[in-house]
C-alpha cells in the first residue's frame, strides 16, 4: 500500500532502527518505547491487522512468531516479555498494518492481560 507507514518502513523508504530483516518481515524499535525493549515486527506484505489473517497468510504469521522468539533471545529478554497486537479502534490500533509489539526489560503491569 503506497500510503502505509509500515509498508514504507519495511521497504526502507522511511528510516527506522531496524533490528532484523529477511525476505518476509522486518523488525524495528518503536519510536515511542513503552518498555526498555520495545520492538515492532511487521510483515513486508501489507496485512491490515490480525483480523486479516487467513489460511493464505498464516504461514507468514507463523514465521513472524519464530522471528519474535529469535529477537527476544538476541535482546536478552531472559526474564520474559509480552507480545501484543492491537486490532481496530477499540484496541487502540493506530497504524493499520499488522504489527506485533515485543515489550520487555521490565516487569509488566499485572493487568492487560
Ligand atoms: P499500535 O498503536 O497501532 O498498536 O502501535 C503502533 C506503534 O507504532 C506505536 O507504539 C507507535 O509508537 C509506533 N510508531 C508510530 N509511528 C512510528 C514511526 O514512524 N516509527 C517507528 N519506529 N514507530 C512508530
Ligand atoms: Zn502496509
Amino acid at each position: 500500500m503506497s500510503d502505509c507507514l509500515f509498508c514504507k518502513i519495511a521497504a526502507g523508504d522511511i528510516p527506522s532502527a531496524k533490528v532484523y530483516e529477511d525476505e518476509l518481515c522486518c523488525a524495528f524499535r518503536d519510536i515511542a518505547p513503552q518498555a526498555p525493549t520495545h520492538i515492532l515486527v511487521v510483515p513486508k506484505e501489507h496485512i491490515g491487522s490480525c483480523a486479516e489473517i487467513t489460511d493464505a497468510n498464516a504461514a507468514l504469521v507463523g514465521h513472524i512468531f519464530t522471528v519474535i522468539a529469535k529477537i527476544a533471545a538476541e535482546e536478552g529478554l531472559t526474564g520474559g516479555y509480552r507480545v501484543i497486537s492491537n486490532v481496530g479502534a477499540d484496541a487502540g490500533q493506530s497504524v493499520p498494518h499488522l504489527h506485533f509489539h515485543i515489550l520487555g526489560g521490565k516487569r509488566m503491569p499485572d493487568q492487560m492481560v
